[in-house]
């Protein structure tokens, strides 16, 4: 920090206030000096006023304000630039390339959740399960679930369309028959079932016994029967710790017992508030975009191998980027909250010609290569957001 003019010279950093050492790290002073050159804390010896906290919260954030126009100048006006004058040691003009990609990351997601609102997702789950009680509880047994509660309308639709066949003429075989004939092997409320329903009686009759024939299946297979087990309890006897079910069902501390429950006990949490969920999942993006930044990187790092940027240069280039990717989504969530529209298409396209300019100007390559490396590169971004969205999601509902 040298002694600009344009730095602030009022208050506490008038001549009068300045002394010989630092006060925070006895550096020694000269009285020409504004800051310390070790520790740059200011050169004043003024005792502080409530006043002096005031002027310098404002210069600070008109300060971080120019810094701000500055970034947000190069980045919309000359994609590429930015970068390069930041690897070159340009640096203090900017803002920190990481500290404004997560502070945009959340300005992004305040407006998001803003604009749609998730939990209004809980309340029509509410409306779509009227009675979770123990008499009606969810099934995780999706098969079972479907056919318990349909199995008299499949009835009624057989009979109909096989009265219909019979009415024209088209068998041989009277409906009637046909019909008793499909009832007697099951079809309707077959064996699967009814098996389901005795099941179930008998987990509730002595759910003790029922966890001790569980205990020595293993592998999916168990873990399965024991979520479907934990799924019955949680609901019907409103269990509501691992240690409620070791106490009244003698459940065992095993591993998979404990995953088997905290994963039942997530998902049925995620059925019933499907709204909060995604909310809290979406909280998550912007820590996960800093562990998938540095991935993908690796890839812009080995298709411009021969390039004498280091990995580093090649992270604060896509974290240049995906800052503009915000600002750019971030007008298109107020565009659509003013107009009633969704611009988030366009923006997207204004993004894809920003990323070309600023890979031809950062990486100075022609044409043809830039547009070879832009197509491979956009694949493998599409596929990794991918892959960790779906990882996030799934690993979402297992630990909510
Ligand atoms: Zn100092």
């Amino acid at each position: 920090m040298g002694n600009k003019p344009s730095l602030i010279s009022k208050g506490r950093y008038e001549l009068k206030f300045r002394g010989n050492k630092c006060l925070n790290c006895e550096h020694p002073l000269d009285i020409s000096d504004k800051y310390c050159p070790n520790c740059s804390q200011a050169n004043s010896t003024k005792k502080l006023v409530l006043k002096d906290f005031w002027d310098e919260f404002f210069s600070s954030l008109i300060n971080y304000d120019s810094k701000l126009l500055k970034t947000l100048y190069a980045m919309l006006l000359r994609p590429g630039t930015i970068t390069k004058h930041y690897v070159e040691g340009k640096r203090i003009t900017y803002t920190n390339p990481f500290r404004f990609l997560l502070s945009l990351a959340f300005l992004y997601l305040l407006l998001f959740s803003y604009n749609n609102n998730f939990s209004n997702w809980d309340k029509a789950a509410e409306k779509l399960k009227p009675n979770m009680t123990s008499d009606n509880p969810i099934s995780l047994d999706l098969v079972s679930g479907g056919v318990l509660g349909d199995s008299t309308k499949i009835k009624e639709q057989v009979s109909q369309s096989l009265k219909e066949m019979d009415s024209m003429g088209l068998t041989d075989v009277p409906a009637s028959k046909q019909i008793q004939y499909l009832d007697s092997l099951g079809v309707f409320n077959g064996q699967f079932v009814e098996n389901e329903a005795r099941k179930d009686s008998i987990m509730l009759a002595d759910p003790k016994t029922y966890f001790k024939k569980l205990k020595n299946k293993s592998g999916v297979g168990g873990l399965v029967s024991k979520m479907e087990f934990f799924s019955n309890m949680i609901q019907r006897d409103s269990l509501t710790n691992y240690e409620e079910a070791q106490r009244e069902y003698g459940v065992d501390g095993a591993l998979s017992s404990r995953i088997a429950y905290s994963s039942t006990s997530s998902l049925l949490r995620v059925i019933k508030e499907p709204g909060s969920f995604v909310n809290a999942t979406i909280a998550k993006l912007p820590f996960v975009i800093f562990f998938f930044l540095p991935l993908f990187t690796v890839f812009i790092w080995m298709v411009y191998i021969r390039k004498k940027y280091t990995y580093t240069d090649h992270l604060i280039f896509s974290f240049h980027n995906q800052s503009l990717l915000f600002i750019l989504l971030i007008l298109s969530l107020i565009i659509d909250s003013i107009f009633k529209t969704s611009s988030a298409a366009i923006f997207l396209l204004i993004f894809s010609f920003y990323l070309y300019k600023a890979m031809r100007r950062f990486y100075g390559q022609g044409r043809f290569k830039t547009i070879v490396k832009y197509i491979f590169l956009n694949t493998i971004f599409a596929f990794l957001a991918l892959f960790v969205l779906i990882g996030l999601f799934t690993g979402s509902v297992f630990t909510y």
